[in-house]
């Protein structure tokens, strides 16, 4: 059951990077993490634990896939995990790559910047590939 007040529920215009019938995977519109992706529930459930065990495993293995497919398309120095959900209590995971010299960096990047950068584009396509890719292997 999707509500119609929650954005998540009710995207906007977004880079799908992957969907299934569980989930889909986009590309966060921010030009300075670039390559930064929320795996997003289809439906409207606030926990992890809303959700049957193996649907829990096909949620993580979209998230390790996306982490892969950005340590190997951006070699960060740190990925970062956060299943937050605070604001908007729709299930759905940050996985963002961190570099030393990024906006933020050693703090998260919800904190106040330490310092100004130039953007940091992504190359949405080989992403999408590298994300299928690791999708679709055992
Ligand atoms: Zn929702």
């Amino acid at each position: 059951m999707n509500t119609p007040a929650c954005p998540l529920c009710c995207a906007p215009p977004e880079t799908l990077l992957w969907r299934d019938d569980l989930l889909r995977v986009i590309l966060v519109d921010d030009a300075f993490y670039g390559g930064f992706c929320r795996v997003i529930l289809q439906r409207h459930v606030p926990e992890m634990t809303d959700l049957l065990p193996t649907e829990r495993a096909q949620v993580m293995r979209a998230v390790y896939a996306v982490e892969q497919a950005l340590r190997e398309l951006l070699r960060p120095d740190k990925i970062n995990l956060a299943s937050l959900g605070n604001q908007v209590p729709h299930l759905h995971w940050h996985v963002i790559p961190r570099f030393k010299d990024d906006a933020h960096f050693p703090d998260p990047i919800w904190a106040a910047a330490r310092r100004s950068t130039p953007a940091r584009a992504v190359d949405a396509e080989a992403l999408r590939s590298a994300i299928g890719k690791h999708l679709a292997s055992p």
